[in-house]
């Protein structure tokens, strides 16, 4: 892919999660009858990760666990979203990426850009305490979902009672442990156990689940928790793991058969030549526009990047829906680079999120209003519908929803 002045020009996306494959589609659409321009979306994986559905993955019912059925329920082929459009999609690990030079290494290849959006996603934060690294397991990957099912399935199998510790309240902490707490007592009733000797502890540093949302919110959370028998202990961090206890910050040592860390995620450390301004959760901070002071044709979307909201002055919040909205617009922006417009400044929609609390039963979220129960579960099963309808055709999204 060595560029030259008779070639076309290259718009190169790296990652293909939400942020990525918003921009990708939007770009397509915008230069479809464009010749001149090739876009390539690169991945290490050939298919996107849909995150939301791992709590659910990583805790389905005995008996149901086979690889090929998870894998269709939490990821999307790339060659199906892009089957019938111009983007090309190419798997490879990206391993630096010359801002200067204009290219990008991966492991197979090199490919030289003349625009870039950056969307290589987040990492798991343990906060620089190696030991919950080491033995803490994490929720990021089928993989990951797979192998917690497993060692779950293995504990109720062998054991008469454990205690399971979720470090982190917060969203993926709370939607795990009502996954959980459901997956134990089926698992329990399979094998004869007893289900009030198999605990679910979660630890959180704030002083209620959810920190950062209303008091209201998490006082449901709570409420619902507390009713499937989950336990958990606020205002108190976890400092030390092992191989089957947890250290607490009071230094309470806990024996524990099995620490699911959800404590909280960071942009990954981006493989760049150049010293670009990050802040302390590895995001790097964008222009309004999207993209890099120093390089206006870089552009970054979605967990990478370090966008400060001027309403609330924090940066932006690293979810699903800011990764598509930002992807989009950093499509628009390229676009208008390239037509030599002036760029739009981003603005962030209001926060919308929706808490599942397993079954049919979730929370919807804004700052207006709360609904909490079925209502909150459609509402999130009509977010996932839209998603899908917005990057499928709409019988794969249909089937893709209703799996
Ligand atoms: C378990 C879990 C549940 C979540 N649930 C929700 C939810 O319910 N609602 C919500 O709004 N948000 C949720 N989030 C957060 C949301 O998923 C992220 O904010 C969102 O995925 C960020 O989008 P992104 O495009 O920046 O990164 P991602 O979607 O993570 O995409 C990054 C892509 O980059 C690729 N990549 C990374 N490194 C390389 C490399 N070196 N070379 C090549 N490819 C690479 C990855 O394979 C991946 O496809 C959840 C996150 C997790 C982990």
């Amino acid at each position: 892919m060595k560029q030259n002045s008779q070639e076309k020009k290259h718009i190169v996306i790296l990652g293909g999660g939400f942020a990525g494959v918003a921009a990708a589609l939007n770009l397509s659409q915008y230069l479809e009858i464009d010749d001149e321009y090739e876009i390539i979306l690169v991945d290490r994986r050939d298919y996107q990760l849909y995150h939301a559905a791992l709590y659910e993955a990583a805790t389905t019912e005995h008996g149901y666990v086979e690889g090929k059925k998870l894998k269709r329920t939490l990821t999307i082929p790339l060659a199906e979203i892009f089957g019938k459009t111009k983007v090309k999609v190419f798997k490879g690990y990206v391993e630096r990426i010359e801002l200067n030079d204009g290219k990008v290494v991966t492991d197979s290849r090199i490919i030289y850009f003349d625009y870039l959006l950056i969307a290589l996603g987040s990492v798991a934060d343990f906060y620089g305490i190696e030991s919950i690294a080491r033995f803490g397991f994490t929720l990021k990957s089928l993989e990951d979902a797979i192998m917690v099912r497993n060692r779950i399935e293995d504990i109720i199998t062998k054991k008469d009672s454990a205690l399971i510790v979720i470090g982190g309240g917060g969203f993926a902490g709370v939607e795990f442990a009502a996954e959980l707490r459901n997956l134990i007592k089926k698992e329990c009733r399979h094998h004869g156990k007893r289900l009030d000797s198999f605990k679910i502890l979660i630890i959180e540093g704030a002083t209620t689940y959810l920190p950062g949302l209303p008091e209201k919110v998490s006082a449901l959370v709570a409420r619902r928790l507390g009713q499937m028998g989950v336990e958990a202990r606020f205002s108190t961090l976890l400092t030390e793991a092992g191989k089957d206890f947890v250290l607490l910050n009071n230094k309470e040592k806990l024996e524990c058969d099995l620490l699911i860390w959800t404590g909280g995620v960071r942009s990954c450390r981006l493989p760049v030549d150049t010293d670009l301004e990050r802040d302390k959760k590895d995001r790097t901070n964008v222009t309004e526009f999207l993209n890099l002071k120093s390089f206006p044709n870089i552009f970054l979307a979605g967990d990478n990047g370090c966008f400060m909201d001027p309403k609330t002055k924090k940066p932006l919040p690293q979810t699903a829906q800011e990764a598509v909205n930002q992807g989009k617009h950093a499509a628009k922006n390229i676009f208008r680079t390239i037509k030599g417009k002036p760029l739009w400044p981003y603005h962030s929609a209001s926060s919308r999120f929706v808490i599942p609390v397993t079954g049919k039963w979730a929370i919807f979220y804004t700052p207006n209003l709360v609904i909490p129960g079925f209502l909150g579960w459609l509402i999130r099963r009509l977010a996932d519908l839209r998603y899908f309808l917005s990057i499928l055709p709409w019988p794969t999204a249909l089937n893709f929803c209703l799996f």
